[in-house]
């Protein structure tokens, strides 16, 4: 589904992303780690096609399309999510309005019909059960005024609604609580199927005691210098970094 190759990028001019290769395949859920500053972010970013960032080497192909080529929205209509970066206030727009409008951009590119009324309001339904969130919540206007936890719970519905092919969670909030992180696992493993795949941004290891990742690497200094399955998680919760920076120092 999407295959990152020696993907270097710059921040300002500055070198950020330093050889990244990464193959994630549809079903699969990878988890990517690593100290604060080692490049998590800016490569969440760069695959949604945030401006700031500038690719000066590699390549990103998804579903075999250069995914480097395609507009942000493309890439959201192509089916890539990058969530817990939406805008942070809308006000007087009603999430479910945003995503009436999102939902149909999706199935126009896609050549579907638009949801009707009716059949969008179906959707609705399903998926609110599914990530189990309050309907007095999606009335509100989008994100005004809501709580850590409320914004991930709203977050994690636009991604049950949008149906997205590629999620990439990027948990930059470190201030989330445990109910906020359950919601986020809970709604990533609701949504986990055969033909979608995922990817979790984080520093902490706690989120993944409710995510189980097939694969878990460490972004170091702009590079994946470590990969593993779950067990590289638990040693890095119980071993923090520096073994890994000690053992990539040792090795240069
Ligand atoms: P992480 O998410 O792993 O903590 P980031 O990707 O946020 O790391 O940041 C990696 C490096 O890039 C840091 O040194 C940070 O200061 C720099 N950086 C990231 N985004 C920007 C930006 N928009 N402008 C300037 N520097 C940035
Ligand atoms: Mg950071
Ligand atoms: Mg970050």
């Amino acid at each position: 589904m999407l295959k990152i190759k020696n993907l270097h990028a710059t921040v300002e001019g500055n070198p950020i992303l330093k050889g990244i290769n990464l193959e994630v395949k549809a079903g699969e859920v990878h988890a990517i780690m690593g100290p604060n500053g080692s490049g998590k972010s800016t490569l969440a970013s760069v695959l949604a096609g945030r401006e700031e960032y500038e690719v000066t080497e590699g390549e990103v192909t998804f579903k075999g399309k250069d995914l480097l080529d395609l507009s942000p929205e493309d890439r959201a209509r192509e089916g890539v999510f990058l969530a817990f970066q939406y805008p942070v206030e809308i006000p007087g727009v009603s999430s479910t309005n945003f995503l009436r409008t999102a939902v149909n951009q999706v199935r126009e590119y896609r050549g579907q019909e638009p949801l009707d009324a009716v059949r969008f309001l179906s959707l609705i339904k399903e998926k609110m059960k599914l990530v189990d969130i309050d309907q007095k919540l999606l009335s509100r206007s989008l994100n005004e005024g809501f709580s850590g936890g409320e914004k991930k719970r709203n977050e994690i519905f636009q991604m049950a609604v949008l149906e997205p092919t590629l999620s990439i969670l990027d948990e930059t909030d470190s201030g989330l609580d445990i109910d906020a992180l359950k919601v986020v696992a809970n709604g990533v493993n609701q949504l986990k199927s055969p033909d979608n795949a995922t990817i979790v941004v984080t520093h902490y290891q706690r989120l993944l005691d409710y995510i189980v990742p097939d694969y878990v690497h460490v972004l170091f200094n702009g590079k994946i210098v470590k990969s593993g399955t779950k067990e590289l998680a638990m040693e890095l919760e119980e071993k923090g970094y520096d073994w890994i920076k000690e053992e990539v120092s040792g090795t240069a």
